[in-house]
């Protein structure tokens, strides 16, 4: 895929604000704590640290954290994907060329093919990777050793993942949407690094309208500050948050055109539910995984979307926050 101009520089500044150790990572309190133990404790019992599953919705710092592990325990990084991994050969040629000590972080790893989790499950029990050579009847599997090495899959759905996958990991931490606070943290931080003067008022206005996740911000940071460039502002407010956010169609909630397109199409379509997903998802034009892993996790914990066994379904305050008349059946 070729990449335009601009998103190559997207990814230049997310690699330029990305926290390099763990006293820098923001929020997540648990997940830090006990990721800490882990490598603490690999470290003085002098062996590669335990599998690591990071599950949560995009953005919130799961490859951050993969780095981050990398940079703890000195080791070097090789990062990989699932859907990168269409064939176990394409996975046993990863394998078969890492270094002792070596961390392998594998983004999206509920989407790998079935051979290829299979190969994965006794790479990460045994350190083995078995190579078929030959076909049909005459097919013989080679084992090959591989040096001790650490696993650090990340998944949008942890859920997805099989069991027998799931339970290889030593330490499974499941990130969090981050509260207003932390977030204004991540901007502050990012504000620096930019070089960039905003007030504390402009920090709680970009931060509230981040969905809980720091990459947000930091893009609604990078936008805010393009708006007060050609603006000619010295120091954003937040009168001048607000106003280049509202441009960009960032709601005061955070609700971006994705999750505001579900919200209107479960209300007007389908008279707020219930609606099955991949109903919903074909109404929006987006595949049913987008809708599920992007928009949904944000919309049912502002409380503006609801799961029942029977569909989806639109809360009163969703009805609300289109600025529409709540239907009896769900005024209080
Ligand atoms: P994921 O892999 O979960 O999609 P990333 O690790 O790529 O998310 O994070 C996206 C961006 O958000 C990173 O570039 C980083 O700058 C920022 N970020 C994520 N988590 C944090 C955090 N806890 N503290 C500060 N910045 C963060």
């Amino acid at each position: 895929m070729v990449s335009t101009a601009s998103e190559a520089e997207e990814r230049a500044v997310e690699s330029a604000l990305r926290p390099k150790n763990l006293d820098d990572f923001v929020g997540q309190a648990r997940v830090r704590q006990q990721l800490s133990l882990v490598l603490e404790a690999s470290r003085i019992r002098e062996r590669t640290a335990d599998h690591v599953l990071l599950s949560g919705p995009p953005g919130l710092g799961k490859t951050t954290l993969a780095m981050i592990i990398a940079a703890e325990m000195n080791a070097p990084l090789r990062i990989s994907s699932g859907p990168a991994i269409q064939h176990a050969g394409d996975l046993a040629a990863i394998l078969s060329s890492l270094t002792e000590g070596e961390i392998l972080f594998l983004d999206e790893i509920h989407r790998m093919s079935r051979p290829a989790e299979e190969m994965l499950y006794i790479a990460m029990e045994d350190f083995r990777v078995d190579i078929v050579v030959g076909k049909g009847a005459g097919a013989t599997a080679i084992p090959l050793d591989l040096p001790p090495f650490t696993l650090v899959g990340a998944t949008t759905r942890a859920g997805l993942l099989p069991g027998p996958l799931r339970d290889r990991f030593g330490f499974t931490g499941h990130l969090e949407f981050y509260a207003v606070e932390e977030l204004e943290l991540v901007l502050r931080r990012s504000a620096m690094l930019l070089d960039l003067k905003v007030s504390s008022a402009g920090f709680a206005e970009i931060a509230g309208r981040s969905r809980g996740t720091p990459r947000i911000a930091n893009r609604l940071l990078r936008r805010v500050r393009d708006w007060a460039l050609v603006h000619k502002i010295d120091e954003i407010d937040s009168s001048a948050a607000a106003a280049a956010l509202d441009m960009y169609e960032v709601d005061e909630r955070g609700l971006d055109r994705l999750d505001r397109s579900v919200l209107t199409a479960l209300i007007t379509k389908f008279g707020g539910g219930p609606v099955g997903l991949s109903t919903l998802a074909i109404a929006v034009g987006e595949e049913t995984e987008t809708v599920e892993t992007v928009a949904e996790p944000y919309l049912v914990r502002e409380g503006l979307l609801g799961r029942t066994p029977r569909g989806r379904i639109a809360t009163a305050a969703a009805w609300q926050h289109l600025g529409l008349a709540v239907p009896d059946h769900l005024a209080a």
